[in-house]
């Protein structure tokens, strides 16, 4: 048997996961800023909420769901998006029954059966956001621009940002028309799977990745030429709050993205220091999800945005953290007798808040003080028979290298007081 994760995964060893923690705590700063609360989901859910809700003839549900039946009979799947899962839990706890919009961010792990490549994997993790409850495009906005300032937050600063109107049902109905009007003399020359969308559901022909039927598709008529007056209105306004905003983007008319529930705004936010797989985040509005899963009809808007694609993009614009001090102090015991000592003192600064480390496998006071720094520990203190006996303690800032000697009873006051100090300085 090959000791190996699945293809498609990995884990996020001690280094990588410190940055999540500290992507996770932006977010946390700043959703909760724009008024979003979190919630928590389930991993797995009915397959037939992702079948409806993302859309029968889409690829995820064609092609990319870990579906499973457990032991009960049920048909599951592993979650591979969180806005079903948030309309859902909409539905399911009533949530129309607060003030309106809710909103709600999630962060969690997804999955989809894609072919592996950088910046695509099977499992990966999501931080997306949802506004249930309100069609106000300034909503749509405050959307686009979480998004934006979350990445700016991280310094990232090449960004571009597209957006698209998807229309609703009043006006997709005459531009799929025509689209199937122009796909028809193509029939022979575009893919199988192409022919089937145009049978099935005609607009997602533009999520093939197939060169030839691309440039087929290029000349093909745009949804944002057939928006009936209420959809360019709402259009408009979104535009014109960007604008107004300072936010650059652009106008993407193919921008359709691979679900099939979207309405009127769609957005995608690309890195172009990133290959292939350079969408970081992306979102858009869902107006007829709610009432298509049997809810009271509600409008909704929401986005994701891909943790994995998001640290290779801060890695191309060089703008991860570096490493921080994560121990206060490493105790050092001098021989094998002190280590009572060294141990008592340890789990005595750990209970007054101080993160502190010592040696396990009773190493030479060299190699603990090397240890130390591995540790990336802050001070060592030193504990020997000598400084037992007189009832010191030796402290070394491991940072500018200083020491001195200090009372055993005065060392928590000490560590206590310099650690304000930095965390005032930070
Ligand atoms: P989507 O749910 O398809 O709109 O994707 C939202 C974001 O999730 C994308 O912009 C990516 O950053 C990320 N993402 C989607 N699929 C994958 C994948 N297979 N592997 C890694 N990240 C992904």
């Amino acid at each position: 048997m090959e000791i190996k994760a699945p293809r498609g995964t990995s884990d996020v060893l001690p280094e990588k996961a410190a940055i999540w923690d500290y992507l996770e705590s932006k977010v946390v700063d700043i959703f909760t800023n724009f008024g979003y609360k979190k919630i928590i989901l389930p991993v797995f859910e009915h397959t037939e909420i992702f079948q409806r809700g993302i859309g029968q003839s889409t690829d995820i549900v064609q092609k990319e769901m870990y579906t499973f039946e457990d032991k009960g009979g049920r048909s599951l799947t592993l979650r591979p998006e969180g806005t079903a899962s948030v309309v859902r839990s909409f539905i399911e706890n009533k949530m129309w029954n607060n003030p309106l919009p809710v909103k709600l961010y999630y962060i969690g792990p997804m999955f989809r059966y894609e072919r592996p490549q950088s910046g695509r994997y099977r499992e990966f993790w999501q931080m997306g956001a949802e506004a249930l409850g309100s069609d106000d495009p300034f909503l749509d906005v405050e959307m686009i621009i979480l998004l934006m300032d979350y990445f700016r937050s991280l310094k990232l600063n090449k960004l571009e940002l597209k957006i698209n109107s998807m229309g609703c049902s009043k006006c997709q109905p005459a531009y799929t028309g025509d689209l199937k009007k122009f796909i028809e003399p193509n029939l022979e020359k575009i893919c199988k799977q192409c022919q089937k969308r145009y049978e099935k559901n005609p607009l997602r022909i533009f999520d093939c990745k197939n060169k030839e039927c691309q440039k087929i598709y290029g000349d093909a008529p745009k949804l944002t030429d057939y928006l009936c007056q209420e959809c360019k209105m709402h259009f408009d306004q979104v535009k014109d709050a960007l604008t107004e905003n300072n936010e650059d983007f652009e106008v993407d008319k193919s921008l359709v993205r691979g679900f099939d529930y979207y309405t009127k705004t769609t957005f995608e936010i690309c890195s172009p220091v990133l290959g292939a797989q350079n969408a970081i985040g992306g979102g858009g509005r869902y107006d007829g999800l709610i009432e298509s899963y049997g809810g009271p009809p509600n409008p909704g808007i929401g986005f994701a945005l891909g943790i994995e694609r998001m640290i290779l993009a801060m890695q191309a614009e060089e703008r991860m953290p570096g490493p921080k001090r994560i121990n206060d102090v490493f105790v050092v015991s001098v021989d094998k007798d002190s280590r009572p000592e060294v141990f008592k003192l340890l789990m005595e600064l750990r209970r007054s808040g101080i993160s502190a480390e010592m040696d396990f496998a009773e190493r030479s006071l060299r190699s603990q003080m090397k240890q130390a720094d591995k540790k990336k520990a802050e001070y060592a203190l030193i504990l020997g028979p000598d400084e037992i006996k007189s009832g010191v303690c030796t402290i070394k800032d491991l940072i500018n290298g200083t020491q001195e000697n200090i009372k055993r009873n005065k060392v928590l006051e000490y560590l206590l007081k310099k650690k304000r100090v930095n965390e005032r300085k930070n």
